[in-house]
């Protein structure tokens, strides 16, 4: 099989400046708090606050935010080749490996969603996503054959990998293990740049990485913060719902962004484990709203992953707040489930 155009480049690099959600200023006046914005897990971070706190300094903020991320990133990321995530995949053996305590934070939040969703979500993941050319290993992308699909499916096994608290280590089940943390670090993250600026007493914000975003207390024109959901487009963007944000996490995983065409066929990047192939149904978004910025991120991804019905059934029987977005015939399908309904602002 002729190897296919690594097209999804392109549409990471969209995704990387953009985000699936979008922040909105009210009446389309520019927001005129202090803002820092940079860079970080392959994608643009943003903090805004107004209000209290007017003698905190823009600069402090950025260098702490910096920081911060600069050490999250050392420790999660498999696009650094000596983080501790990265070292804990290169072990060659199996057995106890020592970790940050931050590092088994996640990791316990990525099991506790992995058990809940049967396994749709999986941070062992990565060699499929690796595989399918979208992971930190991008060189020389072809299709896979359906063997080498089922030899990386081998190597699955969120289930297998364990942390303990004394002394602070993760087990690795075998040396083939890989964990990729890219569907669920990008909400921590955001949740540890909350904790900073409340830790500054702002009392108002909203910090973004990559799209996905916490707000607290009011936006500068009085109401709550509003966050636009995208219209999931291939091309171009519109706005397709707003929630208003008070004191909560929220994530998007959609298939429309980061992706490449094959033979006619798209292909995400969310990976169903229990297929080893691309997710392939008509759900196209699933946004998640959760107090904690980490859960929504890694439920965005199991709810894409399980589908439109069985996501919609889950969000009503754990009263979990879901906006599922569906392709069909007709156009663009909201599906809202009851707890995020008092959110939905249009
Ligand atoms: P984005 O990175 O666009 O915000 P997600 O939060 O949904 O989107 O994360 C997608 C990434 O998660 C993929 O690029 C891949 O590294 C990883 N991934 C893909 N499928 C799964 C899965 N079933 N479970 C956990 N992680 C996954
Ligand atoms: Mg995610």
């Amino acid at each position: 099989m002729p190897p296919s155009k690594p097209s999804f480049r392109n549409h990471f690099a969209l995704t990387a400046a953009l985000g699936l959600l979008l922040l909105l200023s009210a009446c389309g006046k520019e927001n005129h708090g202090p803002q820092v914005s940079g860079e970080t897990m392959g994608t643009s971070y943003t903090m805004q606050w107004h209000g209290q706190a007017s003698t905190l300094k823009i600069k402090t903020v950025r260098l702490a935010a910096e920081q911060r991320l600069a050490e999250i990133n050392q420790l999660m990321s498999t696009y650094i080749p000596d983080s501790q995530l990265s070292l804990f995949n290169a072990q060659d053996h199996s057995g106890w490996f020592a970790a940050d305590a931050e590092l088994i934070y996640v990791l316990d939040r990525a099991y506790s969603v992995s058990q809940a969703s049967k396994g749709a979500f999986d941070i062992t993941v990565g060699p499929l996503v690796n595989l399918w050319g979208f992971g930190a290993k991008l060189e020389g992308f072809a299709f896979p054959s359906a063997t080498e699909v089922r030899i990386a499916r081998l190597t699955l096994g969120w289930d297998r990998i364990q942390t303990r608290q004394q002394p602070l280590s993760i087990f690795k089940p075998a040396e083939n293990v890989y964990v990729d943390l890219s569907a669920i670090a990008k909400g921590y993250g955001v949740d540890q740049l909350a904790m900073l600026l409340d830790n500054f007493g702002v009392k108002n914000y909203m910090v973004e990485i990559g799209g996905e975003i916490k707000a607290k207390g009011i936006a500068e024109h009085g109401a709550a913060w509003r966050i636009g959901i995208e219209t999931p487009m291939h091309a171009g963007r519109s706005v397709e719902a707003v929630i208003g944000l008070n004191n909560l996490g929220v994530a998007t995983s959609g298939d429309y962004r980061n992706y490449f065409e094959h033979e006619g066929q798209s292909y995400s990047h969310t990976i169903d484990p229990r297929t080893g192939y691309p997710v392939q149904h008509n759900l196209a978004s699933v946004t998640v709203l959760h107090e904690s910025t980490t859960v929504a991120d890694a439920w965005a991804t199991a709810l894409l992953v399980l589908g439109p019905q069985q996501a919609y059934a889950y969000a009503e029987e754990n009263n979990l707040a879901v906006l599922l977005i569906t392709r069909e015939d007709k156009g663009y399908v909201k599906t809202i489930s009851s707890r995020m309904r008092p959110f939905i602002l249009n």
